[in-house]
């Protein structure tokens, strides 16, 4: 697997998630459980916490909609937490990092490897022979 070096600004958004999640979490109430921070091309960055209910949303889904409704489309790097998570992060599910390819197949995403330690790799590592939209923007069947 290709991987990058994980920066320290890469660990300032772990920070900015597990902070995220703080202002979000309400004590016996489990709607909150995951943080996620986004930074853009431009060098901003967005966050978001899932958004639990019987048609939740992840918070990579709610992060990439902070970015793109301030007119960022162009995704750099994201990263989501979770207190219990392996080094305390959180893998993106299977329908986030499809979202993350749509979005921007460039994205880099942090998370932890099978031996607990902070990584930093493509999406496309993560999400091999993906489907993807055809060079004219159809769909392709
Ligand atoms: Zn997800």
């Amino acid at each position: 697997m290709r991987t990058y070096d994980v920066t320290e600004e890469d660990r300032l958004m772990i920070k900015k998630a597990y902070d995220t999640l703080a202002k979000a979490r309400v004590e016996g109430n489990f709607f909150h459980t995951v943080g996620c921070c986004l930074k853009t091309r431009q060098g901003n960055f967005y966050t978001g916490v899932n958004c639990d209910c019987i048609h939740g949303s992840c918070a990579e889904f709610i992060a990439v909609g902070n970015a793109v409704s301030c007119g960022e489309h162009e995704l750099d790097t994201i990263v989501s937490v979770h207190p219990d998570g392996p080094a305390g992060l959180f893998s993106p599910c299977g329908n986030c990092r499809q979202m993350l390819m749509e979005y921007s197949p460039e994205v880099k995403v942090i998370l932890a490897d099978e031996k607990g330690e902070i990584i930093k790799t493509d999406i496309r590592e993560l999400l091999p022979l993906a489907w993807t939209r055809l060079p004219t923007g159809d769909l392709m069947h």
